[in-house]
């Protein structure tokens, strides 16, 4: 049998699954069980900025897996100790304490208990076509009908906003509302990034009504789209932010950062696996990594190579290409799907982002050489 036929017998379908069996990976390359290359804009779904297989992270995971894996929270641990204390640096002005868990989800689960416990308010906020997670809190917070509806009922207190309207969330918020929670650039709503005077109206309404202003950059965290954290872009600070992703390069891990309005008394939230030193070890190696060799500069010089080459030699199929950074979006007149899968063919893996936008969140570490290939490939396709 075939690993495919193995997981397709034994795996829950949770997933709906392409015909590649990866194997592994170094850099921004990827191979099948065939041997068969691929320049991978997947990335794990945007973990893998360091690249896979990275050295350092690589290193540091084996050096803490001989020296202490496990260690709850209720104790003290040197790798968790520098994690925090490094996050710290790197996060916002005012972001200056930190929560570790194991995903994405569970970040916003812990922003929303946070922002409820804080304000003693129960209302949340969020944006049409956002994305935060699958876990019921998260999801909760999430707009697309096909994830929900088979779900309900989910949790009360929740209501969304179009995107970009500051107009609609300034007539939503009110003094029952906990937090306000957005991602600065759409991710799986199809790379749409929020206009600057949207991030500032909602800072504006924020701080006018008392609610807490949470970023989800689960997605364009650490220098995704050339800056290490994407609000830097406007300079528009949360209240809280959601870290995941791309954070410990490639291993599952999460971390909420929060400013001194965020009071939590001890005993009311927890995690059993969530700041394990094991995973703080692999995340200082990637941050390291990523200040060392300067990613959030390539991110953005790279992503602007590949619009400048891709940009002009698309057809009239494609709508639009937004990209910052490294989250490129070529958004398609038709259905994506055999566009992606024709992208495979021709060796350059890419993702979704909604029925029509081809998404590409290549590991940060792609060579130039590498980004020219991407785009002969999506010319090839899409020319
Ligand atoms: C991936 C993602 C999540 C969920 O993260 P998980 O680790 O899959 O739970 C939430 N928000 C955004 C913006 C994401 O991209």
């Amino acid at each position: 049998m075939t690993y495919r036929d193995t997981e397709r017998q034994y795996a829950l379908e949770v997933f709906p699954k392409r015909d590649v069996t990866l194997v592994g990976g170094r850099g921004a390359e990827v191979w099948d069980d065939g041997g068969r290359r691929y320049i991978d804009c997947v990335a794990g779904i945007g973990v893998a900025s360091v690249g896979h297989a990275n050295p350092a992270v690589a290193e540091a995971l084996a050096a803490q897996a001989r020296t202490l894996v496990a260690c709850p929270g209720i104790f003290y641990n040197d790798a968790r100790a520098r994690l925090l204390e490094k996050l710290a640096s790197i996060a916002p002005p005012g972001l200056s304490r930190g929560f570790l868990c194991n995903s994405g989800a569970e970040t916003i689960e812990a922003a929303i208990k946070f922002a409820r416990l804080t304000t003693g308010r129960p209302g949340v906020i969020s944006a049409m076509r956002g994305f935060h997670g699958r876990t019921l809190g998260a999801l909760s917070a999430t707009h697309k009908k096909q994830y929900r509806e088979a779900f309900e009922p989910l949790v009360p207190g929740f209501s969304f906003v179009p995107f970009n309207n500051a107009d609609r969330l300034r007539a939503a918020v009110g003094e029952d509302t906990a937090a306000v929670v957005i991602e600065p650039v759409q991710g799986e709503g199809g790379i749409r990034p929020a206009t600057p005077e949207f991030l500032q109206a909602a800072r504006e309404i924020c701080d006018e009504t008392g609610a807490l202003l949470v970023f989800d950059e689960i997605q364009t965290g650490f220098c995704r789209t050339g800056r290490m954290f994407a609000c830097e872009h406007h300079g528009v600070v949360p209240d809280i932010l959601c870290l995941a992703k791309a954070i410990a390069g490639g291993v599952p891990m999460g971390a909420v950062m929060a400013n001194d309005r965020i009071q939590l008394p001890p005993g009311k939230h927890g995690t059993t696996f969530g700041g394990n030193p094991l995973v703080c070890a692999a995340a200082l190696a990637a941050i390291r990594f990523m200040e060392e060799e300067r990613l959030a500069e390539r991110a953005e010089r790279l992503g602007e190579r590949f619009r400048e080459r891709c940009a002009p030699r698309l057809s009239p199929r494609v709508r639009e290409l937004r990209q910052i950074g490294l989250m490129i979006g070529i958004d398609l007149r038709e259905r994506c799907r055999p566009y992606i899968d024709a992208l495979a063919e021709a060796g350059v893996l890419t993702l979704p982002a909604g029925p029509t936008v081809i998404r590409l969140l290549p590991p940060l570490v792609i060579t130039g050489d590498q980004v020219d290939e991407v785009v002969e490939a999506v010319v090839g396709v899409l020319g």
